[in-house]
């Protein structure tokens, strides 16, 4: 499962997140990133 970050507030989101809208669900961003090592910041999905 593919994940991105939100370049606007860092949030993690799952690729299935953004397949029904392409838009941050927390701060409505178009602009994300992809994480290049396995996320070890991020505590609580
Ligand atoms: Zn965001």
């Amino acid at each position: 499962m593919a994940q991105y970050k939100c370049f606007h507030c860092s949030k993690v989101i799952s690729s299935k997140a953004l397949d029904k809208r392409f838009a941050c669900p927390h701060c409505g961003s178009k602009i994300f990133y992809k994480p290049r090592k396995h996320i070890a910041k991020v505590k609580a999905i």
